[in-house]
Formats: C-alpha cells, sequence, structure tokens
C-alpha cells in the first residue's frame, strides 16, 4: 500500500432515512471511540502529512459525540493535518453543528436530490431545507449539495439542478444510481435533461463566469482511472471491520462465506492491527481495480474503448449490477457516454 491520504470512519449503521437507491444495509452497530483511537493510532506512520478523515454513516449526525471526540483526538495527537468531511441527509443539521463545522474548517457533504426529494422521504423536506438555508447563512462556502436520481427521477434532474442554482449554491453535483438498470427510454430521459443542463450552465457561466456544477468543472486529470479502495483509502466500519473503502462493506459485508468477502476484507480491527505488515496479502487484490482491467457483460474490454481515459466507473456500484467485481453493466457504457459528450458541449462552448 502506499501512504494513506484518506480514512472513512462510518460510524453507525442507524439511520432516520429509508432511501429507496441506499445500497447500505440498516442495524443499530455504532462505532466506539477507543476503536477509532485504536485505528488512527495504528495508521500513524502511515499516513500522509495531510490526510481526508471522512465520517459517514448511516446517518453520522447520529452519532454526533464521536465526531467531536474523533476532531479532538486527531487534533490533540496527531502532527498531520487532517481535512474533514462528513456526508449526512440534512435531517438533523442544526445551527451547533454547523458553527462546529464551521470551525474546524469541514468540507460538508449534504445529501438532497432537489425536486426528487418528494420521492426520497416526503417528510424530510422541510427540515433538510431549513439546513440549507443556515448553511447558506452561516457557512455557505462549506458545503456541497449531491442529489441522487434514478430512472424513476431523471426527469426532474435538470430543474432540481436549476433551482439549486437560482437558490444560489455554490456547489451542486448530480449522481446516478447506476446499480440499477437504465432502460432505452430513461437514457433518451437522461440525454435531454444533460442537454437543457448545458443549457442552464451555460446561462450562469455567462453571469458569472463559473459553474457551480462540479460535473462540468475541468478535472485536470487524465490517465486511466484505478480505484483508489485500499490503495491510499482505507475504512472502518461499524461492527469494527476494516474495508479498502466503506462500498465493500456495503457489497459483502453481509456475505462473509462469500469467496470476495475474504479477498477484500481487512478483519476486524483488533484482526487487522495484529496483522502489521501482513495486511499487504488482502491490499494487493485492491490494485487490479483499474480501469483498464475491467470489462462489460458482453466481454468488451475497457483497455480496448475509445472512452478508457475519460471514463471512470465505482467497481462496486458496478459490482451491485452485476455482482462481480471489475464487470460493468452495459448501461453503464451508455450513461458515460452521454455524459461524455453533455460536458464537452459545455466546456467546448466557453
Ligand atoms: S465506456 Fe464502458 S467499456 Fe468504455 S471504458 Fe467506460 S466502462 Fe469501459
Ligand atoms: S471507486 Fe468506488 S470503491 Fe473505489 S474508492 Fe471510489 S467509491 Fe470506493
Amino acid at each position: 500500500m502506499q501512504k494513506i491520504t484518506s480514512l472513512t470512519l462510518a460510524l453507525t449503521e442507524r439511520c432516520n432515512f429509508s432511501c429507496p437507491y441506499c445500497p447500505q444495509p440498516r442495524g443499530k452497530k455504532t462505532l466506539k471511540i477507543e476503536d477509532i483511537m485504536a485505528f488512527l493510532d495504528f495508521l500513524k506512520p502511515r499516513l500522509q502529512k495531510e490526510v481526508w478523515l471522512g465520517f459517514y454513516g448511516g446517518e453520522p449526525l447520529l452519532a454526533w459525540p464521536l465526531v467531536e471526540k474523533t476532531v479532538a483526538f486527531a487534533e490533540k495527537k496527531f502532527k498531520n493535518s487532517f481535512h474533514f468531511t462528513l456526508t449526512s441527509n440534512g435531517s438533523l443539521l442544526k445551527k451547533k453543528h454547523i458553527s462546529f463545522f464551521k470551525e474546524k474548517r469541514f468540507e460538508l457533504v449534504l445529501s438532497y436530490d432537489g425536486l426528487a426529494q418528494e420521492k426520497r422521504d416526503p417528510g424530510s423536506i422541510a427540515a433538510v431545507e431549513a439546513a440549507l438555508q443556515n448553511l447558506q447563512e452561516f457557512y455557505p462556502k462549506g458545503y456541497t449539495i449531491n442529489s441522487v436520481f434514478t430512472p424513476r427521477t431523471v426527469s426532474l434532474l435538470a430543474a432540481s439542478m436549476e433551482k439549486m442554482m437560482g437558490q444560489g449554491h455554490r456547489n451542486l453535483r448530480y449522481a446516478l444510481d447506476l446499480s440499477i438498470p437504465w432502460e432505452k427510454p430513461d437514457l433518451e430521459a437522461l440525454e435531454r435533461q444533460l442537454a437543457r443542463l448545458v443549457a442552464v450552465c451555460m446561462k450562469h457561466r455567462q453571469k458569472t463566469r463559473g459553474t457551480p456544477l462540479e460535473n462540468f468543472r475541468e478535472e485536470g486529470k487524465t490517465g486511466v482511472f484505478a480505484c483508489s479502495a485500499g490503495r491510499d483509502r482505507l475504512a472502518l466500519l461499524p461492527d469494527n471491520s476494516v474495508w479498502g473503502c466503506y462500498l465493500f462493506y456495503d457489497l459483502l459485508g453481509h456475505t462473509p462465506g462469500y469467496p470476495d468477502h475474504k479477498k477484500y476484507c481487512f478483519g476486524k480491527l483488533p484482526a487487522f492491527i495484529a496483522a502489521g505488515t501482513k495486511n499487504k496479502a488482502v491490499a494487493v487484490h485492491y490494485m487490479d481495480l483499474r480501469q483498464d482491467y475491467f470489462f462489460t457483460v458482453k466481454k468488451e474490454l475497457c483497455s480496448l474503448c475509445d472512452m478508457l481515459e475519460t471514463c471512470s466507473v465505482c467497481p462496486v456500484v458496478a459490482a451491485l449490477a452485476t455482482s462481480r467485481l471489475g464487470v460493468i453493466p452495459s448501461w453503464t457504457c451508455r450513461v458515460k457516454a452521454i455524459q461524455t459528450r453533455c460536458k464537452e458541449v459545455f466546456t467546448n462552448s466557453d
């Protein structure tokens, strides 16, 4: 493994939402601060000078004291410079949390689906919109809104993003649930929605010279995508197991008899700590998770695809559909082609 630049603490399995596209199994397990401290202490010699430390769930605000205690521990005991992030559904976010995030310079990811929130959890709209107003007032630079669309809600994509841009939110991102099939009419709807979104963003850019939409910003990165799980990233999950990325737990965490579980799980925390350098035997499996090693269900190799250098597919999301890591469902390629075309239209129109 390389030096670690990113750690995720999935604090709890508990969540007050049950979003239809969420792959996480619900439960009651929650990490203990002693385990978080042992995890960070063990990794101390392997951390980069600058480390991203992300709080995740379930809903991490349901385990708020763990956030405060972990930040205090990291600041007191480490010379590394930590960049904190937290991903929340926003429904429990209060001003006291926002003050803390601002003081500690957190990057907050707020999951809110715009006009599609109604189909996700209609009872949540008032609370999440109040939280967004507070963020806009007290910490406008510190958050990104991540909006997820599915084949069922894709028709609301452009109008949702336009509304949030109109409200003045500075950082927006849309994501698509690619773990379920996108049929031809869904792909046609996506193409129409993204064409409309390009027009909205071009109009916005004329006024402001920028775009709040992360998906259309230049990445400044070329080359073949490699999943960073287990390379320079690790995650501690609520059942105390260690993985290269929290998403592997969603895929494999509840099937311990499955051969891939053994391949990608570093074991429970005490075993992970006891194994020391022997953890390499698991880490090595993650090294194969590169775009040029992937192939589609029709056995078309990504290494021979024209889009190889611009395409990045999360292997776990693909495996949620195909049941095999490294195998990509056919609709993913079509979605990637539409997204690439639309981004190019936006970029080339500047
Ligand atoms: S478009 Fe499909 S085949 Fe091409 S690189 Fe992406 S996932 Fe692989
Ligand atoms: S590509 Fe997917 S599995 Fe790999 S690090 Fe990113 S989110 Fe995790």
